[in-house]
């Protein structure tokens, strides 16, 4: 044993300490999600996440134009409809026309390539039983092979309304697969896919259901999305999606998974995208209010673990408020 050794020495001041950072964020780092709402001029507050809006298209202009000046330039697009447009098929995420393809075109006139869009394609915003596939009327079970159809149908209404990334995040197997050559078939071989490829089934998407109204009305979604007892799989999703053509992986929940992060960022060369999920914001924004901790600190800890972890992107809902406020620095 060597006691002339003093670790110390290493952090004895902030020179040395900075010098020795083996991660930073940059505002490229971060991919910020928008909530659409139909109509114009609405600006709606999601009570269970703090500071964070469902925004009317005119209105996620503003939204956008404000990140953009913080340098976030990537934008995350999730899409809700009233009850009555809902329908077991989920028939509105793949309307041309619906509110998600709206947004996009919109956006990409007002901003051009100075943003990346990120399409979710999912069912489960648009379907009256709240799954992320289509059910079987018998039996309840979500049937995989039949909601691929649907999916991609979804995909390829994104990607030619000029979404620049499909991000599906429904968990059914060869998804990406099918996705893919939906996208090829209609020339759209320069859209890629950020693949949902490791989802679990997370306690933590609490806030978020509210987000975009979307909770099962019947069971669960642990026939689909993951255990996470059970890291192993993660890698296997991933591997899998790559090999069916994924450009880029995610791994969500991130701050309860950083291990299967690692994990991943071992496993593949793709780029590896976390989603630091509403649970896991919505804690933070109510432990800072109750004053039990300093808000900007932890937001700077949680991010940089996650990126430490391996994530070359953080979908995070911080993004905005931890730029404007210095608390990255
Ligand atoms: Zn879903």
């Amino acid at each position: 044993m060597k006691h002339n050794v003093r670790m110390r020495r290493l952090r004895s001041t902030k020179s040395i300490r900075d010098s020795l950072a083996e991660v930073s964020l940059k505002p490229s780092n971060f991919i910020s999600p928008i909530f659409l709402v139909e109509g114009v001029k609405k600006k709606e507050p999601i009570t269970s996440m703090p500071g964070i809006y469902h925004l009317s298209v005119d209105n996620s202009i503003n939204e956008i134009d404000s990140l953009l000046e913080l340098g976030v330039d990537k934008f995350l697009l999730f899409g809700t409809v009233s009850e009555d447009r809902k329908d077991t098929q989920g028939t509105e995420a793949y309307n041309k026309r619906g509110i998600v393809p709206t947004a996009i075109e919109t956006l990409k006139d007002s901003f051009g390539d100075k943003i990346t869009i990120f399409a979710d394609v999912c069912l489960c915003p648009y379907t009256n039983h709240g799954h992320c596939g289509i059910p079987d009327i018998q039996t309840g079970q979500i049937l995989n092979d039949k909601s691929l159809k649907y999916l991609a149908k979804a995909a390829v209404a994104y990607a030619l309304s000029g979404a620049d990334w499909i991000a599906p995040s429904d968990m059914m197997d060869h998804r990406v697969r099918v996705i893919r050559e939906a996208l090829d078939k209609e020339g759209l071989s320069s859209t890629a896919i950020l693949s949902y490829s490791a989802k679990f089934m997370s306690g933590y998407y609490g806030p978020f259901r509210e987000a975009v109204d979307s909770s099962p009305r019947f069971g669960d979604r642990s026939t689909y999305q993951m255990d996470y007892r059970d890291g192993r799989q993660a890698v296997r999703e991933i591997i899998l999606d790559e090999q069916e053509g994924a450009d880029a992986v995610m791994v969500k929940p991130a701050l309860a998974y950083l291990d299967i992060i690692h994990r991943v960022r071992q496993a593949t060369l793709l780029p590896v995208a976390a989603y630091n999920v509403s649970g896991e914001y919505s804690m933070v924004k109510l432990g800072a209010k109750h004053g039990i901790f300093d808000e900007g600190k932890i937001v700077f800890e949680n991010l940089t673990a996650i990126k430490r972890a391996g994530a070359d992107w953080i979908i995070t809902y911080h993004a905005k408020e931890a730029l404007k406020k210095g608390w990255l620095e």
